[in-house]
């Protein structure tokens, strides 16, 4: 197996343009239980972790840029003020060592329908960065996974970065597994409240082939805000709204049954979910205005 290990970012793109089989490394904690187990054995390897720009983030206009190889424990103490919902997803990943290790472009990479970073860009509308030698493109997170394990990167390209607005409102993430911790998620939902766009957010994970959003019931609830006035008064949201928002979201997931959970119940626990999000997130827009 032959080791690449870059210095930079324009030499690792050199040396994935020259070597475009090679298996990019972040974080290891998915690539190499994949090595051990020998599910895979790559003709070549691309170590990212000495590429300083990787773990980089900054502003960019409105937005944030988050370097691909920033971890999950930094994501908590340095981002966990603007990105709630990607705060809270992190802190359910594996174990301290994981979230150390782990990053959430090594998350994007996997393409894993239960990735847990995933349910919470989708709701912020995430931009994915790609780059190569012959330039980068930005595409909509909900256009970069089109299957299982599978997403939109060509061979020659690597992920740069991820961009996403910082919160303007509430934000919330749930999982349901067998335990509290290290554990796969038998199904996951995220919630962005966005005052400011005036938009609902939503994300699930592994209740689908990818990770998915419930449009229909993101324009609903929009809708019954926009309605009523909530946005500008926030008072309480009719229990009717609520439960048709949490039906909307467990018809929007495309799950199957399998070890961690049946179809049916993998529904079920989406549109609980989503209700109690909902509710918790739409309690704490309440008291904040
Ligand atoms: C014990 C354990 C518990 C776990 N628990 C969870 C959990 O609770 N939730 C969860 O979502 N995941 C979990 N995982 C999976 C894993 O930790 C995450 O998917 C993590 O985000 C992977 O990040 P990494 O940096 O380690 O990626 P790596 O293993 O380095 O890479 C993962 C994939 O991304 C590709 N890749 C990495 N960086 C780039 C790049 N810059 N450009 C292009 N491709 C790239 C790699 O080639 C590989 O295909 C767990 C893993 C273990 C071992």
């Amino acid at each position: 197996m032959e080791f690449l290990q870059p210095t930079s970012w324009p030499e690792a793109l050199t040396m994935k343009a020259a070597h475009p089989e090679a298996m990019p490394i972040a974080g290891g904690t998915d690539v190499m239980v994949e090595v051990n187990l020998d599910r895979h054995r790559p003709a070549a390897i691309i170590d990212l972790t000495r590429v300083a720009e990787l773990t980089e983030w900054g502003g960019e206009g409105d937005l944030l840029r988050i370097g691909s190889g920033v971890t999950y424990a930094r994501i908590i103490d340095e981002l966990g003020d603007r990105l709630p919902g990607l705060a809270m997803a992190s802190r359910t990943v594996g174990s301290p060592q994981i979230r150390n290790r782990g990053t959430v472009g090594g998350n994007l990479g996997s393409a894993s329908p239960a990735g847990d970073a995933h349910p919470p860009l989708l709701a912020m509308d995430a931009l994915v960065e790609l780059a190569s030698v012959h330039g980068s493109r930005r595409l909509p997170v909900s256009e970069f996974f089109i299957g299982p394990k599978r997403n939109a990167a060509r061979p020659e390209e690597l992920i740069a970065a991820f961009l996403i607005h910082p919160a303007s409102g509430p934000q919330q993430f749930s999982k349901v597994g067998t335990r509290n911790a290290m554990v796969i998620a038998v199904c996951s939902f995220a919630l962005a409240l966005d005052p400011k766009r005036r938009r609902i957010g939503t994300g699930i994970g592994s209740a689908a082939p990818t990770p998915v959003t419930a449009a229909d019931a993101e324009r609903f609830m929009a809708g019954v805000l926009e309605e009523a006035g909530l946005w500008e008064r926030p008072s309480e949201v009719d229990a009717s709204a609520i439960a048709r928002f949490g039906e909307l979201v467990a018809a929007a997931a495309r799950p199957i049954d399998d070890v961690r959970g049946t179809a049916a119940y993998r529904r079920h626990a989406l549109s609980v979910l989503a209700r109690r999000s909902f509710t918790w997130a739409w309690l704490e827009y309440q008291r904040s205005a």
